[in-house]
């Protein structure tokens, strides 16, 4: 039996302590303090009962719904249930025919997800794929542009994700999106795709997604930390500030940034949008609020009473000043936004792991509800934009 996380997004420290008994733990190499993914591969126990311990500070590190279990090198995941778990300990017995079983703390997405993505979409619709930038390890960092990209748009949407490398779900949810706009088989979608300019940053963090860091809470500062008043630390965030800067086009209309939350706390079960300090962004916040209110059809509900305005819970000004030694607030990308003149609608939206107000959150179920957000951006530009055809 072989326990490794030598596969594109792994993280653990593992270690096998018996008969099918295997101890893992997070790797959290440059992560200041505690955080919680990991995900490990086991071959050559195909038919065995597997025992594992899963350890982590302050608590076992599994999400609400337990574990995730893949029996196809990856391809898909379950959860395993909460009630699986015992003393941070779960058991499984390993498919006969399988010799590669996967676990995690969540569903992975890596670039490889993303390529079969873009490959099932091949036929249908035009895909341009850029290279934003090379990440600090040398890798392309993915840009996508699609949509109305003859540069007679009536409005442009950035959509970023992976700003924290470890948070897959929201993955999901974007994939999900562009899945609905590129269909553009019904009038929303159609509408999206025939007007609106979407410019994608599927990986910001690339480096992290692809070696499977936690990312939040890199040090000195993570990813989504690093639009403070310095020149940004990492090539991905000043190549995205440069995009937020374009002078030559018209700034993008709605930008946002999609996360997932801690996988305990109040806020951990639900999905929610994350208000910059400013008052006036944050109303045109809400008018997405509203029609995704609305849209949020899918399996997975959307509460505008559960948003984050600036100033309550997590979301208060002492959370974003950095915790190194240098001492300087080092921003989100909502609060650069904030202080950018033409910058148009921007939030963070916080997508969980496991539950979204009891309901399971998984590949499909985030796929559905990132069509549903899809849907919402519709509405929401129909409403700021006047001037097109119904
Ligand atoms: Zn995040």
């Amino acid at each position: 039996m072989q326990v490794d996380t030598d596969i594109p997004g792994g993280n653990a420290l593992t270690e096998i302590l018996g008969d099918g008994q295997i101890a893992v733990r997070p790797d959290l190499r440059d992560t200041i303090g505690n955080w919680f993914y990991w995900y490990f591969r086991v071959r050559g126990a195909a038919g065995r009962r597997l025992t594992v311990q899963v350890a982590g500070e302050p608590r076992t590190p599994v999400a609400g719904r337990g574990p995730t279990v893949s029996v196809d090198a990856g391809r898909s995941w379950r959860w395993l249930g909460a009630a699986e778990v015992h003393d941070g300990e779960f058991a499984f017995t390993v498919p006969q025919d399988c010799d590669d079983v996967r676990f995690s703390l969540g569903m992975p997405y890596t670039a490889a997800n993303l390529d079969a993505f873009l490959a099932r979409c091949a036929g249908r619709a035009g895909v341009v794929r850029h290279e934003l930038t090379r990440s600090e390890q040398g890798r392309r960092v993915e840009m996508l542009q699609f949509g109305r990209i003859d540069g007679g748009a009536e409005a442009r949407v950035l959509l970023t994700c992976r700003h924290h490398a470890c948070e897959m779900m929201a993955s999901h949810v974007l994939e999900g999106a562009m899945e609905r706009i590129l269909a553009a088989d019904d009038p929303a979608s159609r509408w999206l795709f025939e007007h609106v300019e979407f410019v994608v940053v599927p990986f910001v963090d690339t480096d992290g997604v692809e070696a499977g860091d936690q990312g939040k809470n890199r040090a000195p500062h993570d990813h989504g930390r690093d639009y403070g008043p310095a020149e940004g630390r990492y090539a991905s965030v000043r190549a995205i500030r440069d995009l937020l800067r374009e002078p030559q086009v018209r700034p993008f209309d709605v930008v946002l940034d999609l996360h997932c939350p801690n996988i305990v706390g109040r806020t951990s079960e639900r999905i929610y949008f994350v208000g910059s300090p400013d008052a006036d962004n944050w109303a045109a916040v809400q008018l997405l609020a509203e029609e995704l209110e609305q849209a949020a059809v899918g399996p997975l509900p959307y509460r505008r009473a559960n948003d984050l305005p600036f100033g309550t819970a997590w979301n208060v000004a002492g959370n974003f000043v950095t915790r190194d030694e240098r001492a300087v607030p080092q921003q989100s990308i909502g609060w650069f936004l904030d202080d950018e003149p033409a910058a148009g609608m921007h939030a963070i939206l916080e997508f969980p792991y496991a539950n979204a107000e009891g309901a399971e959150v998984n590949a499909t179920t985030s796929r559905a509800f990132g069509a549903d957000l899809a849907q919402a951006i519709e509405r929401y530009l129909r409403r700021r934009v006047p001037t097109s055809n119904r």
